[in-house]
């Protein structure tokens, strides 16, 4: 029989507060001391919070649960970066990337089991799309980490860029980065959790209303013909339009910057021509681009740029005042790196964006 309980990872504090109020007759700090016991000291069970009485803990245990995900291997580079997959139900699996540096920690965490952006460079879009995670599951990844990495663990950035366009998962998205946010919950600032996009517009004009963290956008091409293919969103969503919304989004948050993401893929976004473009759709604006090497995939046709090339393209940007790093590839001989996260995606249900897209816009040709 399924487990009936209150799961508590992941709930927000106020719906905390009033279940421990009308549930459990206690006052709100209890749910902060909760809150506490969960989030900073990595507690999955009610009988090692020794703070609360013990028939509070009982019947706590009665009506609610703290439940994380399991996981299903773990893998660990030579560069130190950690990959687990976690199992979510009982087919499927999501993965999630811890990343250390001598100045930082970053934790790569995904959104959804699979993704339906279809884009064509990335490993997870060949999975196709199963369904969305929970509040719970995108939060479980976090605890997890704390937990596996242990007392050296020193997660201080949090990235949505792993599995899954977040957007698409507005719904969870959002009350799982208040946890990271709420002091009593990661306490991370603003600027230390960054939350990457295809480009879903009306969503990034809601998050800068609702829940201004750092925002990634996934950029790949400098004028629509071209990243019509990379990106099919774009032909819902094109590039003046996105940008548009990137701009309104840093009036919105006062004077930080949006990183746009450039995956450099050899002979197809990689000339200089392509470079120029760029670097006058962002002039005047508060905006750093970073370059990803691309990661090869089993069964892809793409190649990474070479070194020389994506220098050169570097300093042209440079050159038009725009700032411009190259992402250092991490964890790639355990296929850790950006865009090579495949998970165990089964049962897809849902068709891909790119095939809809595509049988659209042959439909709108036929009836031409
Ligand atoms: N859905 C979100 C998160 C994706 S992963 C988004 O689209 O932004 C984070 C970054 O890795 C994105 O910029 C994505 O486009 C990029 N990426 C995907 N596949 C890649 C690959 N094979 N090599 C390098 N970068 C890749």
């Amino acid at each position: 029989m399924a487990d009936e309980r209150l799961n508590l990872l992941g709930l927000p504090r106020a719906e905390l507060e009033s279940f421990v109020a009308q549930r459990l007759g206690a006052k709100p700090f209890r749910a902060r001391q909760l809150m506490k016991w969960i989030y900073r000291r990595g507690a999955a069970d009610f009988s090692s919070m020794s703070d609360l009485k013990h028939e509070f803990r009982e019947r706590l245990g009665e009506l609610a649960q703290i439940a994380v995900p399991q996981i299903v291997t773990e893998q660990k580079s030579s560069d130190g970066t950690r990959k687990w997959m976690l199992r979510m139900d009982d087919v499927q699996g999501i993965e999630t990337v811890y990343i250390p540096e001598p100045d930082r920690g970053t934790l790569c965490i995904s959104s959804q089991v699979g993704c339906a952006m279809d884009c064509s460079f990335c490993a997870t879009a060949q999975q196709g799309f199963n369904r969305n995670l929970t509040v719970a599951e995108i939060v479980g990844q976090v605890w997890l980490a704390h937990r596996e990495l242990g007392p050296e663990s020193r997660i201080t950035n949090i990235v949505f860029m792993g599995m899954g366009e977040p957007l698409a998962n507005y719904r969870n998205v959002v009350p799982a980065i208040r946890i990271f946010l709420d002091d009593l919950g990661y306490d991370l600032s603003r600027r230390r959790v960054t939350l990457s996009t295809s480009g879903l517009v009306p969503q990034i004009y809601k998050l800068a209303q609702e829940c201004n963290v750092a925002l990634a956008v996934s950029l790949h091409a400098p004028n629509d013909p071209l990243r019509d293919q990379l990106v099919p969103i774009n032909r819902i969503h094109p590039i003046a339009e996105l940008l548009e919304a990137c701009w309104h989004y840093l009036d919105e948050q006062n004077g930080r910057s949006i990183t746009f993401e450039y995956v450099m893929l050899d002979g197809v976004n990689d000339k200089p021509e392509h470079a120029r473009q760029l670097a006058r759709l962002m002039r005047g604006h508060a905006a750093k681009l970073n370059l990803i090497p691309f990661n090869p995939f089993p069964g892809t046709d793409y190649r990474r740029s070479s070194p020389a090339a994506i220098t050169a393209f570097r300093d042209i940007l440079n050159a038009h005042g725009v700032i411009a790093t190259t992402r250092r590839t991490r964890g790639d001989d355990i296929d850790a790196a950006c865009g090579q996260l495949a998970g165990r995606v089964t049962d897809r249900t849902l068709v891909r964006l790119g095939a809809k897209l595509t049988s659209a816009s042959r439909m709108e040709a036929e009836a031409r």
